[in-house]
C-alpha cells in the first residue's frame, strides 16, 4: 500500500475483508456491464464504487447518445468511417466491429429490461440515447438482481498483487470509517477517467484513480496525450452537455458577434478568443418555438440553472467557459492487449474511461456516442475475461492476505492535499497550456507537476479523513504528468493533441505513444494497424 495510507495514524486496518472471484472497481455503466457478465458466468462479483453506484460518474448525471448501429453493412461501414480522420487515423475496424456489435446486443437488451426509449411518430423505439439517472437505476437493480454485492462509498485505493498477479485491492469506508480489503480471482478496473475536480457535470469522483493504481503495478497507459477536453458550460453553472450550443452563435461582450466560434468546429475560435476576453453565447439558431419545446424536452437538465437565475437562454446572452474534462472525454486510458480487455498485468482488467479508448476513436471522442458503447462493450469483455480468468485460477487465492508491491517513494512529510490538487489544476486548466498546447508551455508545467510527485512522494495522511483526498490528489497528479509526458513527446497535431509550435499532422508519427513507471515515466511508440492511414493517403 502507498506510504501515504500506511502512515496515516488513525486508519482502522482491514474492517472489512472480501473474498470473491471478481472484484469491479466502479459502478459506472463500465463497471455495471463487467459485474453483469461475470455474474452471468458464475462468478461471485463484488462492485465498489466511490459514491453511489447508480448516481455516480459522467454517465448516471447527464444522459448519452449511444453508437447503436444495426448491424446492416452500408451504415456499419459508415459508421466506422465516419470519425477515422477526426481521430488522426488512430482507431482499427478490429476493435470498432466487435464494439459495434457488442453494444447493439446490449442496447437492445436494455430494451427487453424495460428500460423506456422513447418512440418515433411509426412507433419504433429510438435506441441511440438514454437518459442516465432511468438508465444507471436500471443498471443496478439488474445488477443487485444477478446476485453481486455492491458496495457504495467504499473507494478502492491500491491494488493487492501476489507476485505479478493482481489479487484484489483495498480501499477506505466513507461512511463506517476503517478499511476493506478484497482478495479476487480477477480484478476489473472500471473506475473512469479524470476530469481534475473541475465541476464539470458528475465528474468530480473521477480523478484518475484507476489510472494511477494500474500503474502502481506496472500497467501501461497509452493516448494520454489525447485528453485536453474540455466543455462548454455557462459561467455560472456545471452544466457541461454541449449538444444545444449547436444551436448557439457566440459574442464579445459589446454584443459583436465571434465570426467561426461555435460548439464543435469553431471550439478553437471560442477558446482563442477566452485568452483575451469573456465570451457570451445566445441559442439563437433555436428558431420556432415548436423546436424551443423539443430542445427543452430532449434536454430538460440544460435549462435547470438558467431557469433558476430566470435567464432566457433563446433570447438572453449568457457568459460561457471552456470546463476540463481532462479524459471524460478525451481518450487516454490503460492500454488493453487485446478483445479480452486484459492490461499487461495478470488478474487485471480494464473497461470504460479507465481504458484508453483509441482502439475505436483514435485521438478525438468529445462526446456524441463512441464513450457510451465503448462502456458498454469493454464492461462486458472485461467482465467475462475477469470471470474465465479467476475460474482459471479456481477463484480468490487463499490465505495469506497478500501485500500491495513496496511503496515506490521513500521519506514522510505532511502535505495538504487541497493544496496539491489546486496546484495540479493551475497546471491542467489553462487553455494556453493545455488546449493550446507548446514545448514551452508543457515541459514548464511539466517541470512543476514533477517537483509536486516528488514532493508528495514522502507525504502522509494526517487521518482517515484525508486520505481519501490524498490518494486523489496522487492520481490527479499522476494522470497530469502522464498527460503531459505524452504531449510533449507527440510534436504533431492529431485528433484533440493540438500543438501550436507543431499545427500540422505527421504521417511519421502516426503510432500510439504507450507509457509505463510513475517516478520515472518511460514511453514507447506502438505501432497502428496501417490500413485506415493508407486508405486515408490514397
Ligand atoms: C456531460 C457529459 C456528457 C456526455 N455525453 C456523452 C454522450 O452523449 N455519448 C457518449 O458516448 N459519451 C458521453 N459522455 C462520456 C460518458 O459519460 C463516459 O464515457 C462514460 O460515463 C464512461 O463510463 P464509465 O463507467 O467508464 O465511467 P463513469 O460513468 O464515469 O463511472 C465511473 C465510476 O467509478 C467510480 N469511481 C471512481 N473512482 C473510484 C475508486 N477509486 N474506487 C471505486 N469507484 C470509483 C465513480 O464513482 C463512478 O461511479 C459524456 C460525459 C459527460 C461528462
Amino acid at each position: 500500500m502507498s506510504r501515504a495510507l500506511q502512515n496515516a495514524p488513525s486508519i482502522t486496518w482491514a474492517s472489512t475483508d472480501i473474498l470473491c472471484d471478481v472484484l469491479v472497481i466502479g459502478g459506472g455503466p463500465a463497471g455495471c456491464w463487467a459485474a453483469l457478465e461475470a455474474a452471468g458466468a458464475k462468478a461471485k462479483v463484488v462492485l465498489v464504487d466511490k459514491g453511489y453506484c447508480g448516481s455516480s460518474g459522467a454517465t448516471a448525471s447527464a444522459g448519452t447518445q449511444i453508437w447503436y448501429v444495426p448491424p446492416d453493412p452500408a451504415e456499419r461501414e459508415a459508421a466506422m468511417a465516419s470519425r477515422e480522420a477526426m481521430g488522426g487515423y488512430l482507431s482499427e475496424r478490429s476493435w470498432m466491429a466487435p464494439v459495434l456489435d457488442k453494444t447493439f446486443e446490449s442496447v437492445n437488451r436494455l430494451a427487453e429490461w424495460g428500460y423506456p426509449f422513447p418512440r418515433d411518430e411509426k412507433g419504433e423505439q429510438q435506441r441511440i440515447s438514454v437518459q442516465g439517472p432511468e438508465y444507471m437505476r436500471l443498471m443496478r437493480r439488474r445488477v443487485k438482481n444477478a446476485g453481486v454485492t455492491i458496495l457504495d462509498h467504499h473507494p478502492a485505493t491500491e491494488l493487492l498483487m501476489d507476485g505479478r498477479t493482481v489479487v484484489g485491492a483495498t480501499g477506505l469506508r466513507r461512511q463506517e470509517g476503517g478499511r476493506w480489503k478484497a482478495l479476487a480471482g480477477a480484478v476489473v478496473l472500471a473506475a473512469g477517467g479524470c476530469a481534475f475536480m473541475s465541476k464539470a457535470l458528475g465528474c468530480d469522483v473521477l480523478t484518475g484513480d484507476g489510472y494511477l493504481m494500474g500503474a502502481e503495478v506496472g500497467a501501461e497507459l497509452s493516448g494520454m496525450e489525447f485528453s485536453s477536453a474540455y466543455a462548454i458550460s455557462p459561467a455560472f453553472s456545471s452544466i457541461t452537455k454541449t449538444a444545444l450550443y449547436r444551436f448557439a452563435q457566440f459574442y464579445r461582450k459589446d454584443k459583436s458577434l465571434i465570426e467561426g466560434a461555435g460548439s464543435a468546429r469553431g471550439r478553437s475560435v471560442i477558446a482563442r478568443t477566452l485568452l483575451s476576453e469573456p465570451v457570451y453565447a445566445r441559442l439563437d439558431l433555436a428558431g420556432t418555438d415548436e423546436v424551443k419545446a423539443i430542445l427543452r424536452r430532449a434536454q430538460p437538465n440544460f435549462f435547470v440553472p438558467f431557469d433558476r437565475r430566470g435567464i432566457d437562454p433563446f433570447t438572453e446572452f449568457f457568459e460561457v467557459k471552456l470546463r476540463l474534462e481532462g479524459t471524460v472525454r478525451g481518450t487516454g486510458g490503460l492500454r488493453l492487449t487485446g478483445l479480452d480487455c486484459a492490461t499487461t498485468v495478470a488478474g487485471l482488467f480494464a473497461a470504460g474511461d479507465n481504458a484508453t479508448r483509441e482502439p475505436i476513436c483514435g485521438g478525438f471522442t468529445g462526446g456524441g456516442s463512441h464513450n457510451a458503447a465503448w462502456a458498454i462493450a469493454t464492461g462486458a469483455f472485461a467482465g467475462a475475461s475477469a470471470a474465465a480468468f479467476a475460474k482459471g485460477k479456481n477463484g480468490a487465492p487463499d490465505a495469506p492476505h497478500p501485500e500491495s508491491p513496496p511503496p515506490q517513494r521513500t521519506g514522510a512529510a505532511t502535505v495538504n492535499p487541497q493544496a496539491i490538487i489546486r496546484a495540479v489544476q493551475d497546471e491542467v486548466f489553462p487553455l494556453d497550456v493545455n488546449y493550446f498546447r507548446t514545448h514551452t508551455g508543457l515541459s514548464a508545467a511539466l517541470e512543476r507537476l514533477d517537483q509536486l510527485w516528488e514532493n508528495m512522494s514522502a507525504a502522509s495522511a494526517t487521518d482517515e479523513s484525508q486520505a481519501l483526498q490524498l490518494r486523489q490528489a496522487q492520481a490527479m497528479t499522476a494522470t497530469a504528468r502522464f498527460m503531459y509526458h505524452a504531449a510533449l513527446s507527440r510534436k504533431e497535431t492529431r485528433g484533440m493533441h493540438r500543438r501550436d509550435d507543431f499545427p500540422k499532422q505527421d504521417p511519421t508519427q502516426h503510432h500510439r505513444l504507450v507509457l509505463s513507471g510513475l517516478g520515472k515515466i518511460i514511453i514507447r511508440t506502438e505501432q497502428v494497424d496501417p490500413g485506415i492511414a493508407r486508405e486515408a493517403a490514397e
